[in-house]
């Protein structure tokens, strides 16, 4: 992304949430500019280590509580960990897409599709038909292992 674009984004969404009467501090803007700006899907403690110094007050319950807030406006998406140490991941979802996760590293990309819209409508079509549920979101993860992690087991069996 540019940096004109990601400025654009920024604007956007924070007029998106002054519009739901939710107030712009100096900590929920960085961090919303952060998210906008980083596809690596950071956990919290990447979050907060990457803008620590830009605000020398902030604490990790604040970029908790504003993640939650960003979650909770349909902004950003949780992604489950992928870690040992389970700390969950966030993402900016402006595009919407999908994610791989390799079971191997841990690591989490981004797939994108033209049918995105369709296959979540059909999934919450049959989710509604199957168990009457009122669905309100649904994201879709993909498990496997990554090209790196292919080629390193792969090495691993011919050489084993
Ligand atoms: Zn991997
Ligand atoms: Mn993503």
């Amino acid at each position: 992304m540019t940096e004109e674009s990601a400025a654009q984004t920024l604007a956007a969404v924070i007029a998106k949430l002054k519009s739901r009467n939710i107030r712009i501090t100096p900590q929920r803007e960085v961090i919303l500019n952060y998210l906008i700006t980083h596809h690596n899907h950071p956990d919290v403690e990447t979050i907060y280590q990457g803008i620590a110094d830009q605000l020398p007050n902030l604490s990790v319950a604040t970029v908790y509580n504003t993640l939650k807030l960003f979650i909770d406006n349909d902004i950003i998406i949780e992604l489950p960990s992928t870690d040992k140490d389970g700390s969950l991941h966030y993402d900016f979802f402006g595009v919407p897409h999908f994610h791989a996760i390799c079971e191997n590293c841990g690591k989490i990309t981004d797939v994108f599709a033209d049918e995105y819209s369709a296959i979540n409508k059909q999934v919450a079509q049959l989710t509604r038909q199957q168990t009457n549920y009122q669905v309100t979101n649904s994201h879709l993860e993909v498990y496997g292992l990554c090209p790196e992690c292919r080629q390193k087991l792969n090495l691993q069996k011919g050489t084993g």
